[in-house]
């Protein structure tokens, strides 16, 4: 029998390496300043249209590569990083395997300009699905540029794959924090689509995380350094009072790479114990610094996991560190976790890839609600409007014979009155004359919220409340970019701007329905809800905002409320159009019928 194995086309197996290097924009743009960095650049650019999908073009001051490097640099294994096995065990720079630039060649059209600093000119190549279509001398500034443009060009499958701009931008903006992050000293600078995301300057440590998360992270900063033999640990944690519903500002540079490991992430947390409420993640930016050697980063292709030497010491260390530091700036004493509940959002966020309602925190004390008149503010227009589903609910006597004039009598009372109980802080039960009906008060409430928020964002009419002092809230510059992106949908629930700037927003008027001290709870709520969801169409956008502010402000569990109260809330239900289901798709309510009730007890 002949032979049959043949040795893969360069082509197509920088191809298929490249199915593990490249899952996406991001991934390019990692691998792109990562290569800057170990170049030795003090000012890295990155310059991308169309969520990377179009253009991403990186543009570093670093040492630049000579002619014949430019053309190597291609290569597949191609590194001037190690020069033997030995130098995987003290690894010092970012990358190393020598197959980035193959990889990213074989599937993109690629530019890249490059010069060093004591030529006198550079190089200019381009490079198309791993084929070099033109090398050329030309004049350019010391370093270099490399753009890649209609990456997966070749591999629709892959280009198809890709998710909306605004969740591929997303990745790509986290690539960019978590490397802006590990290196304070390096400039950088972010254009998307011609516009500026983030401009670094060189600075220290808590400037930089500052000037990535916004002005209002100064304050959360509580600092940590500590160094043994096996390690140095330096950095910041966020003051347990900041800690949050979601994930998000979890940070681990070991060596000053981004590093994911919930082992180490566990450490930390237990440090924490006793500080958080249930739910609550504490954000961290925590530097690990060990001996190369005593380190494997090259379990990964992607490297975002390594394995330590000494584990388990490392993580006695981290957490005896986090616990000394949280002691010893009088973060423990000073918790209250009765302070302003408003700041606290009202629901369990706690998988937040399902569709389904959040578990409901039972939380006694919470009450955003709580005013000289009571807990529930009824729905302004509950009283004009017409109660249609309530009537039918109250009137849908039809199949009930009264056997005698007794309880024709009761029940004729009871409709009258409309009598309402709470149970449990929980449920309102009311009778009707079909039996009875059991509302759930939460659910209840975000279905009114939701169809309230829901229409006055579609039909545009929403009525404002000015506020006397308006009210500055800081926000990092993707979250204030994304609330200019929502600006016209927010006006319309009634929200006024004064200005909407890079690290913070002011509000000037705010819905009828929401109180002064509610809006940084609502608005951050809706940013998680609106990075959750990534909202495709224009529709789906409003509903996120909908049910995002109705989840938010809906009275909770747990909250007791007067008869009047009950009352306006179960009339307010009954005026919706879909009142049987929450916005999240739970029943709202459950009618039990009069024989249904019968059969309870002939059953017994
Ligand atoms: P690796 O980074 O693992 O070595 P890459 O494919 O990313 O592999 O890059 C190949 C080589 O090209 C690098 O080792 C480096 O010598 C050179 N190179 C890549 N990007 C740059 C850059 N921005 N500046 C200078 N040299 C670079
Ligand atoms: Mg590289």
């Amino acid at each position: 029998m002949s032979d049959i194995i043949q040795l893969l086309p360069d082509h197509v197996a920088n191809q298929i390496a490249a199915g593990e290097v490249v899952q996406r924009p991001a991934s390019v743009v990692k691998e792109l300043i990562e290569n800057a960095i170990d170049a030795g650049a003090t000012s890295i650019k990155l310059l991308i249209k169309d969520a990377g999908k179009s253009l991403i073009q990186v543009i570093d001051n670093g040492k630049g590569m000579s002619n014949t490097d430019a053309r190597l640099s291609f290569e597949r294994h191609a590194t001037s990083k190690i020069k033997d096995a030995q130098d995987l065990f003290n690894l010092s720079t970012k990358g190393f395997r020598g197959e980035a630039l193959a990889s990213i060649a074989a599937i993109a059209h690629v530019e890249l300009k490059t010069k060093q600093e004591d030529d006198e000119l550079g190089t200019q190549i381009k490079i198309e699905g791993s084929k070099i279509s033109s090398q050329e001398v030309i004049s350019t500034s010391k370093g270099t540029s490399i753009a890649v443009k209609n990456l997966f060009f070749n591999i629709p499958a892959r280009r198809n794959f890709l998710k909306s701009d605004t969740i591929e931008t997303r990745h790509i903006i986290d690539e960019f924090q978590r490397v802006a992050l590990s290196h304070p000293s390096i400039a950088f600078l972010l254009h998307h689509n011609g516009n500026e995301v983030y401009h670094l300057k060189e600075s220290n440590l808590r400037k930089r995380i500052v000037s990535v998360f916004g002005a209002k992270m100064n304050e959360k900063l509580v600092p940590i350094n500590e160094t043994t033999d096996l390690i140095a640990i330096n950095g910041f944690i966020a003051k347990p009072e900041f800690s949050k519903k979601k994930r998000g500002e979890q940070f681990f540079f070991v060596n000053d790479r981004f590093i994911k490991s919930s082992y180490l992430n566990h450490a930390v947390v237990s440090a924490f114990e006793g500080l958080l409420e249930n739910g609550y993640h504490p954000s961290y930016f925590l530097y690990l610094t060990v001996p190369p050697s005593s380190i494997d980063i090259n379990i990964h292709p992607t490297k975002t996991e390594i394995k330590f030497d000494n584990e388990k010491a490392i993580y006695a260390i981290l957490r005896a560190t986090v616990k000394h530091s949280l002691g010893q700036y009088n973060v423990a004493p000073l918790l209250d976790f009765n302070r302003d509940s408003n700041l606290d959002t009202p629901y369990q966020y706690s998988d937040k890839k399902t569709t389904s309602v959040p578990k409901i925190t039972v939380d006694p004390n919470f009450n955003p609600f709580k005013t000289e008149q009571g807990n529930y503010q009824p729905k302004s227009t509950s009283f004009q409007k017409e109660t249609s589903n309530w009537e039918a609910l109250y009137t849908s006597t039809d199949t009930i014979e009264a056997s005698n004039q007794e309880e024709l009598f009761y029940q004729e009372q009871e409709t009258e009155t409309g009598k309402t109980f709470q149970i449990q802080k929980k449920y309102l039960l009311s009778s009707i004359k079909s039996g009875m009906v059991l509302i759930h008060q939460s659910l209840a409430h975000q279905r009114v919220l939701y169809e309230e928020f829901l229409e006055s964002i579609t039909v545009h009419e929403a009525m404002s409340q000015q506020l006397l002092f308006p009210v500055h809230i800081s926000f990092s510059k993707t979250d204030t970019e994304m609330i200019q992106s929502m600006k016209a949908d927010l006006e319309n629930t009634g929200f006024l701007f004064e200005s909407i700037t890079e690290e913070a927003i002011v509000v000037k008027g705010i819905p009828t329905s929401i109180t002064e001290s509610q809006i940084s709870l609502i608005l951050e709520q809706l940013l998680d809800d609106m990075k959750l969801e990534v909202p495709e169409t224009s529709f789906s956008h409003f509903d996120v905002m909908a049910k995002s502010f109705a989840k938010s402000l809906a009275i909770k569990t747990g909250t007791v409320l007067n008869s009047k109260e009950q009352e306006t809330l179960v009339n307010d239900l009954f005026s919706c159009k879909e009142p049987s289901v929450s916005p999240f798709g739970k029943a709202t309510f459950k009618t039990l019928t009069i024989k249904e009730i019968d059969a309870i007890f002939n059953s017994h």
